[in-house]
This record gives C-alpha cells, sequence and structure tokens, in this order.
C-alpha cells in the first residue's frame, strides 16, 4: 500500500463516510470561543472553592497532597460505596482483548499500514508478552497464561479488527493531521490541590492554527456500547482537553472499533459546563469520603455512606453482603422481568 500523501486518500464507501461525518473532512469549523476555558476554569474553581478547608484537609490526606479526579472516579460518583470499594481490575479476554487492539491500531498507523494485520498483530502480541511477565497481574502475565489455540483465536480476532479499521479509517497525512495517541493531559486547579487527569485515545489536530476549533477527541472501544457511561467519559476528556489547551474540540466521539461506526458529539458550552458540575460533584464525594474515613479506607459511620443500587453493582466489592444492591436488583426484576432471564 502507498505511503499517506498530503492529500486524503479515500479508498472505500466507509472511509467517505468516516471522512464526512465524524473528521468532517473539508467542512468549516466553528469558531474557537477563546473565553471558554477560562470561564470553566472559573466554574470549577469557583464550585470546588465551596468545599473551602476541607477540600484542603482532604488533599493533604493524599500521597501528593492532591486529589486526583479521573474518569474512573467520575464513573463511580453513584454510590459512596463503590467510591470505596470497587473490585481491583483483572484482566479478561475482553480487558485484553481492548488494550491490545488500541496498541495494533496505533502500532499500525505508525507504520503507515506498510505491513498485513497480521503481521502487526504478532509484533505488538510479541512485544507485550515480554514486558513484564514476571508480574502475575500484568497484561504480559497474562497474555503468556493462554493455551495457544486461545492466544492464536485471540489474535486472528484482534487481525480482524486492525483490518476492519483500516477499512472504514483513512490513513491521515501527517502533513495536514497530528495524531496524538493516550497522551496524558493533566490540568491542576485550586492551587494544586486537585489535579484532573486523563489518556484520551485519540486526539486528532489540525496542523492549520487560526481562530477555529480544529481539534477532534476519539475514544475507542472494543467491548458492548454503554451510550451514556461512554457519553461522559468522552465528555470528561473533552473538558480536559479544552481546559488544558485553552480552546475546546470542534467534536468528540466514540468509535465502536468492532462495529465500525461512531457515535459524535458536537462542540456546544453547556455539554462542558454540565461536565464541569460533575467534576465538582465528584470532588465533593471524595472530599465528603476523606472526612469520613479520616483518609483510610473504613468510614468511621457507615450509616453516613449515600448508597445507590444500579447495574455498576457488579463492579463493587460489597455487592454480595449490600441490602441497597439487592434492593435494586428486586426493584430491577419487577420492571424489567425479561432482563432477569
Ligand atoms: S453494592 Fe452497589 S449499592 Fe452496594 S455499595 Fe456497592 S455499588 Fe453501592
Amino acid at each position: 500500500m502507498a505511503r499517506p500523501s498530503d492529500a486524503l486518500t479515500l479508498d472505500t464507501p466507509a472511509q467517505e463516510r468516516l471522512a464526512a461525518d465524524l473528521l468532517g473532512w473539508g467542512a468549516p469549523r466553528p469558531q474557537a470561543d477563546r473565553g471558554l476555558a477560562g470561564a470553566l476554569r472559573e466554574q470549577l474553581e469557583t464550585g470546588l472553592a465551596t468545599l473551602g478547608e476541607e477540600l484542603e484537609a482532604a488533599a493533604a490526606r493524599e500521597r501528593r497532597g492532591r486529589l486526583l479526579v479521573t474518569k474512573t472516579r467520575l464513573d463511580r460518583q453513584v454510590c459512596d460505596g463503590l467510591q470505596l470499594d470497587a473490585k481491583p481490575f483483572e484482566h479478561t479476554r475482553a480487558s485484553v482483548r481492548g488494550i491490545l487492539a488500541h496498541a495494533m491500531i496505533e502500532r499500525d498507523w505508525d507504520l503507515d499500514r506498510q505491513r498485513d494485520p497480521a503481521t502487526v498483530v504478532a509484533e505488538v502480541w510479541h512485544d507485550e508478552a515480554s514486558r513484564r511477565p514476571g508480574d502475575p497481574a500484568s497484561l504480559s502475565a497474562w497474555m503468556n497464561a493462554q493455551p495457544a489455540p486461545e492466544a492464536a483465536a485471540l489474535q486472528a480476532e484482534l487481525a480482524e479488527l486492525v483490518a476492519g479499521f483500516r477499512e472504514v479509517w483513512p490513513a491521515l497525512p501527517p502533513a495536514l493531521v497530528q495524531r496524538r495517541a493516550e497522551e496524558p493531559v493533566a490540568v491542576s486547579l485550586c492551587e494544586g490541590r486537585i489535579q484532573l487527569f486523563g489518556r484520551p485515545d485519540l486526539i486528532l489536530d489540525s496542523r492549520r492554527r487560526d481562530d477555529r476549533a480544529r481539534a477532534l477527541v476519539v475514544d475507542l472501544k472494543t467491548g458492548r456500547p454503554r451510550p451514556e457511561h461512554d457519553r461522559h467519559e468522552l465528555r470528561f476528556y473533552a473538558l480536559l482537553v479544552t481546559l488544558a489547551e485553552g480552546a475546546p474540540p470542534f467534536r468528540w466521539a466514540t468509535y465502536y472499533v468492532t462495529e465500525g461506526r461512531h457515535e459524535p458529539e458536537d462542540l456546544r458550552p453547556e455539554t462542558l459546563e454540565l461536565t464541569a458540575r460533575r467534576v465538582v460533584d465528584t470532588v465533593g464525594q471524595l472530599v465528603r469520603l476523606s472526612a469520613l474515613t479520616d483518609g483510610g479506607a473504613r468510614p468511621a459511620d457507615e450509616a453516613a455512606l449515600r448508597l445507590r443500587g444500579g447495574g455498576w453493582c457488579f463492579t463493587c466489592q460489597r455487592e454480595d453482603s449490600c441490602k441497597v444492591a439487592a434492593q435494586a436488583r428486586a426493584e430491577r426484576a419487577l420492571s424489567h422481568p425479561d432482563a432477569m432471564l
């Protein structure tokens, strides 16, 4: 395959659709409201200031003297019990498939699609499996523990994902598009007591610098779509990019790799303001829990926890003994009997 030129080449109807609908290729970009980033920062600082000395005390209890706000902590805001006692992350076939798909798509891009997908997959597989094989919790340990037929089946699936991605995504000309993959984005607030942090899967930026909003933030998903959850994650990244770069993206989108489809959301200041409110609410919860637990893991008063059961309870260590979770399950069984079959 030819190396990408300085022009966008569209080889398939799917690429044409993606260029038009997601990349917005050739379409005018909205004016970048340079005041928006400052207004969002102001909104965050003002909201966080209402937490007063308790915020200061909570930050002081943290290892580096600052409270870290990530997409995971925002997700867990739904319930105090989950924020305190989420199950530790463990590699599963689905999570490994997602991690490797990201790495392979990225490598394929770096190699300008010069090798066939199976070769790219084999190379990344080898690299990742060699990384920390001695650590039993590592990705490489999980990969090396797979029997040969399972490993081969997963590699074949991943090669299909890479090939499918090529089919839908055009090669992006580096002279026109700057591509940043999993770049850390950190934003410091309240004189360093709060840090917002994330690694958006993909930030695509025009090389052109003018008064237009030109960045596109993309989150790649390989698992089952969870529309509300996925949208919240992405909006947090959009907020981070806006605050860090001083200008908002023109669009942000979840791209479902397995299905080859995207869910875009165009820039609306109201959406980012809503996300900033969610950040303030989450920090409020973290500060309250920090006071309740005195920075430790156990609250002095369990009854003071605000619990809310729902579809997230399976990710919580308290699930087996939690009455609120049981109540939520019972209510769901009544309202959605088919879903319980
Ligand atoms: S099981 Fe559910 S309701 Fe109970 S603490 Fe955990 S997340 Fe909250």
